[in-house]
């Protein structure tokens, strides 16, 4: 099991070891939050739907 932090409510998202980029969670919290993986390193942004570009 590994753990994210949730950009949205602050709390740990619990994430499958084998989890891969790009993956949708739904967190308890309600938001859908898909997953971006940094090296080693797990993060989480909110997923915002299929098609629309994520500008920084
Ligand atoms: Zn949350």
């Amino acid at each position: 099991m590994r753990k994210a932090r949730c950009p949205i409510c602050g709390f740990d998202v619990e994430l499958d070891d084998n989890v891969v980029e790009g993956e949708l969670i739904d967190h308890d919290c309600g938001v859908t939050l898909e997953v971006v993986v940094e090296g080693d390193n797990l993060s989480l942004k909110p997923f915002e739907g299929v098609g629309e570009d994520w500008g920084e």
